[in-house]
């Protein structure tokens, strides 16, 4: 059997790596960045702690703030354009997942023939060409975008969260510094690691699953288990910060080598119909998802159990998996996770959209992957 393995040729994985971007840049001889980032970057001066170190460098670089949450494809066409108005010769993409995401579909929206939408990109579609080369500086110790061959861009027409996959989403370079991480609030601090322990446990029991994607899955659960609820308890908390900010890389490079699976597929389409955030809606799925998938991948649920430390190797199969359920939802109540319904999510709009949501997973291919795959009826 052969794997391919990809990840980005440089990670730079620290506190305080921030100040070191035009190190990396000058690395690969990069000297007009334009970065990606989200106004709040931009008003809470959190940006400055990548821009002051350019500048202090010699570097001047060029902003696009207007990314949104969830990206959609008119902000990558304004972002195409403000790239295409300047000399830059990379992106960097500094924030949570939505300004990686943006960056690193930038690059790719802006590498094809003119009038292309990001919809032509869409999975199965291969998008593998990029216009420039994507630096990432995540914010959340989540996503794990700065490690992944993914972005996840919304389609405004259709209300579609379209997860489009090639080396042309894949970033050249990563700088993760867990101190950018102290101003998350508890809530996104929750989500975000919820989203990031998905990413583990999913890759971890996907039918894709492969001796080096596992490596990676465990040291992940190893790092994000024993931390999420004391980052989310105690956010200047270094050495839980610190903990969280690698797991969710590691775990980025995990499903960047296997995949994701049920969660993430149906996580999707409650974000982009409910604006659920990202996190959030994983965290929603989760227990009930894993209750469902359970049995079909046993031994390997198990052995998640084991690596998060809620199962010892002396216990059984059975036992390690329950342990693992009960984890997931006590997980959901101290992180306080609220239902659909105390989100706020319109029951009688959820029902009349069941049908468009169900579709919407199935399509992007990430339910197969899921131990128990189900079909749209399930
Ligand atoms: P986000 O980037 O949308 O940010 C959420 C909020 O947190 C924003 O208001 C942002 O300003 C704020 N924030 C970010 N960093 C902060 C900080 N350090 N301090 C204070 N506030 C901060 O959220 P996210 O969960 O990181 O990213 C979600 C997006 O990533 C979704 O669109 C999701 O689909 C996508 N995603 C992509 C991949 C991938 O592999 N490409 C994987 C998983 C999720």
């Amino acid at each position: 059997m052969t794997t391919t393995f990809v990840s980005p040729r440089l990670l730079m994985i620290g506190g305080g790596s921030v100040g070191r971007l035009a190190e990396v840049l000058g690395q690969f001889g990069l000297s007009k960045p334009l970065v990606v980032t989200d106004p709040w970057m931009v008003s809470s001066g959190t940006v400055e702690k990548a821009l002051a170190p350019l500048r202090a460098a010699g570097i001047a670089a060029g902003v696009f703030s207007d990314t949104v949450p969830d990206p959609t494809d008119t902000v990558i066409e304004a972002g195409v354009a403000a790239m295409k108005g300047g000399d830059y010769d990379c992106l960097v993409g500094f924030g949570g997942g939505s300004p990686m995401d943006t960056a690193k579909a930038m690059a790719i929206l802006g590498a094809a023939a003119p009038g292309a939408k990001m919809r032509d990109f869409k999975v199965p579609a291969q998008a593998n060409r990029a216009a420039l080369p994507v630096i990432c500086i995540p914010t959340t110790a989540g996503t794990g975008s700065e490690a992944t061959r993914f972005t996840v861009i919304t389609d405004t027409e259709r209300d579609e969260k379209m997860l489009i996959a090639g080396l042309g989403a894949l970033p050249l370079a990563a700088v993760v510094d867990f101190e950018l991480t102290f101003s998350v609030p508890p809530r996104t601090t929750a989500d975000t690691g919820i989203d990031s322990l998905t990413h583990a446990l999913e890759a971890f029991v996907s039918k894709r699953a492969n001796d080096e994607a596992d490596e990676y899955a465990l040291r992940a659960m190893r790092l994000i288990a024993p931390n999420l609820r004391t980052v989310y308890r105690e956010p200047s908390n270094a050495v839980a910060r610190a903990a969280m900010m690698k797991g969710a890389t590691l775990a980025g490079i995990a499903f960047s080598n296997s995949s994701v699976a049920l969660v993430h597929g149906m996580s999707r389409p409650i974000g982009a119909h409910f604006h659920v955030p990202h996190g959030l809606s994983n965290a929603m799925l989760l227990p009930a998802v894993t209750e469902y998938s359970l049995n079909a991948a046993l031994p390997r649920y198990a052995e998640a159990a084991r690596a998060m430390g809620i199962a010892t190797s002396a216990e059984g199969d059975q036992s390690a998996g329950a342990k693992l359920l009960q984890e997931l939802r006590d997980l959901n109540r101290d992180l306080a996770v609220p239902t659909p319904g105390a989100f706020g999510i319109d029951p009688a709009k959820w029902d009349g959209l069941l049908t468009t949501m169900a579709d919407q997973a199935l399509a992007s291919g990430s339910p197969a992957n899921n131990p128990a795959v189900p079909d749209a009826a399930t």
